[in-house]
């Protein structure tokens, strides 16, 4: 006899409390914040902790060069103006990630052209790289995406046939390799995000990495107004030589990241060891199906997305409406689920409207040559597929361990164990997802 679902008035398998929230806050992040405040010393390029987290996150990473930034999206559009795209330049992007990763082209008045992803690890597919590139192609902005890398030989080999500069958006993967190489080093510029939700945490922040000189030097112009800096007196001189913006971290964000990252190896352990417990348990449900950590690569987990298949599930729906189903059920179960992005990124409206900045700039640069900008989601099926079958289970970050997520185990089980009950509710209102404290929102 299978168990009484929640949906259908059972008991649930998990409660809120039984879900510990991110970022785990330790000695070390008090210790580096107290020292900003024993300082008095909360801003600028060269404050202490600043500087202490560039040199941490190059020694980490093994880059020559680090700058801190406000933002992992201030970091991809300073490396994308560092290697000089600008107006008309056409930038590669995956049809599946955060729209940061395209609306930073947009920002430099470039023009996104999206590549769809590849269905096992959800990044870049390389082999629908080369169809995308014309001569306006500038770079490639590959996306090591939930913390799974993407595939870089090949899309290295592609870059250096075309001469096209290959900046990785490395926002949810501090930490990941691939092939034994750490993932934003193999760019020209890695950026990585210090957000509340991120796997390296200072509430909001960002990394920009370098091995070069020039775009070191370029990306901190662009990082604070374009503004030099006088090199005897280290003052300001109040005469922009370029085009730059105000993208500069803090110090008390900056020690936080600081706390968080001396013991990073050891929370993405975590989120590896759950992540991997999950797999094995859940990829046993016929119709589920684990996220896909390539041969030889490091996958850190920012979020442990699964795919339904109802076909294999035994069940006669569309995907969507399947899927859609499981989540209900599962939210009924106190699992936490649900969806991040929930469309691939170029059908949102900002492209579809193609308002952007002004009258319908950038894309009126090259569309007044002729150029079409079509934008269309039938063209990037794999991306639409995965919006469709996926949701993230919210239970493989640290503290939380094997506890919390055996009773995920038991709750995907219980629910597949009963999927005809599960499709009566498909319509119900339930509202799957989770409150922001999960991820350290106020
Ligand atoms: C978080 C994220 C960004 C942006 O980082 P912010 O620090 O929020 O600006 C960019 N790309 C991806 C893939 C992200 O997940």
């Amino acid at each position: 006899m299978t168990e009484k679902l929640a949906i259908d008035g059972g008991t649930p398998i998990l409660k809120r409390e039984d879900y510990k929230n991110w970022p785990v806050l330790t000695d070390d992040d008090r210790r580096f914040v107290n020292e900003v405040l024993d300082s008095g010393i909360v801003a600028g390029a060269t404050g202490p902790q600043a500087v202490a987290l560039q040199n941490e996150w190059a020694a980490f990473t093994g880059a020559k060069y680090c700058l801190t930034t406000c933002s992992g999206t201030a970091a991809l559009h300073m490396g994308l103006a560092a290697v000089d795209v600008g107006p008309g330049d056409e930038v590669l992007v995956p049809s599946y990630t955060f729209l940061a990763t395209a609306s930073c082209v947009l920002h430099q008045m470039a023009i996104p052209v999206f590549v769809d992803i590849e269905p096992r690890t959800y990044t870049m597919d390389p082999a629908k790289i080369e169809a995308a590139i014309t001569e306006r192609t500038k770079a490639i902005i590959p996306v090591h995406i939930q913390g799974c890398p993407a595939d870089m030989d090949p899309i290295l080999e592609i870059a250096r046939k075309h001469g096209l500069h290959v900046i990785e958006d490395a926002c949810q993967a501090h930490g990941a390799k691939y092939k034994g190489r750490m993932c934003g080093t193999m760019g020209i510029v890695g950026a990585f995000s210090l957000n509340n939700l991120k796997n390296l945490c200072g509430g909001e922040g960002g990394l920009y990495i370098t091995n070069d000189e020039d775009v070191l030097r370029k990306g901190d112009l662009v990082r604070y107004f374009g503004d030099e800096c006088n090199e005897k007196t280290l003052r300001q001189k109040y005469n922009a030589s370029i085009l730059g913006y105000m993208y500069r971290n803090q110090e008390l964000p900056a020690a936080l990241a600081r706390g968080q990252l001396a013991h990073l190896d050891e929370l993405n352990g975590t989120r590896i060891a759950n992540s991997e417990y999950l797999s094995a348990e859940l990829g046993k449900i016929p119709g589920v199906i684990p996220p896909h950590c390539p041969e030889g690569c490091k996958h850190v987990y920012w979020f442990y997305a699964v795919r339904f298949d109802p076909k294999a599930a035994g069940v006669d729906a569309e995907p969507r409406r399947f899927r859609i189903a499981v989540e209900k059920a599962l939210a009924k179960e106190g699992v936490l689920v649900g969806q991040w992005q929930t469309m691939p990124v170029l059908a949102q409206d900002v492209f579809q409207s193609r308002i952007g900045i002004g009258k319908g700039y950038p894309w009126a640069i090259n569309e007044a040559q002729g150029v079409t900008y079509k934008y269309d989601v039938n063209d990037y099926p794999v991306a639409k597929m995965l919006c469709e079958s996926y949701t993230n289970v919210h239970s493989i970050h640290p503290p939380n361990g094997r506890e919390l997520n055996e009773k995920v185990v038991a709750a995907f089980q219980k629910i597949f164990a009963d999927l005809d009950a599960v499709m009566v509710h498909a319509d119900d209102d339930v509202q799957p997802g989770f409150d922001g404290r999960l991820y350290g929102v106020g």
